[in-house]
């Protein structure tokens, strides 16, 4: 089902996070360490280790966490004022995880990215 990454021992209930969404594609769940005053991770249960190895057949897979990341949004009423996904993707990016993942901060104004 899904990689031995810490995500996959989250998915499998191994170690313990706070989930807030969970179906048959993916789990969401609050980032241990927060960079904003919302900061969700949503994690497909399919493995691939970086963006770099999805293949085209996997588009879906990105799909639907944006999808479930803006649903979450609505539901929890910051939507409108707005929010920031993003995907790390190795040493530059500050990959740390290697199972794809989303960020989803929110909750404040967001300061520029960069270096
Ligand atoms: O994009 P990156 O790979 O750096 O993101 C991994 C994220 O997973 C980090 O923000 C880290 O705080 C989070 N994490 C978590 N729970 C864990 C281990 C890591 O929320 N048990």
């Amino acid at each position: 089902m899904t990689d031995d990454t810490i995500f996959g021992k989250i998915i499998r209930r191994e170690i313990p996070a706070d989930i807030v969404h969970e179906d048959e594609h993916l789990i969401a769940f609050r980032d241990i360490a927060p960079q904003a005053p919302v900061h969700v991770l949503f994690v497909p249960k399919t493995p691939v280790a970086t963006l770099n190895d999805l293949q085209s057949s996997q588009a879906d897979i990105i799909g639907r966490l944006a999808l479930a990341a803006a649903k979450y949004a609505r539901q929890q009423g910051f939507a409108e004022d707005g929010y920031r996904i993003v995907m790390n993707c190795n040493e530059h990016g500050g990959q740390t995880v290697f199972q794809i993942h989303m960020h989803l901060l929110a909750g404040a104004p967001l300061g520029r990215f960069g270096t």
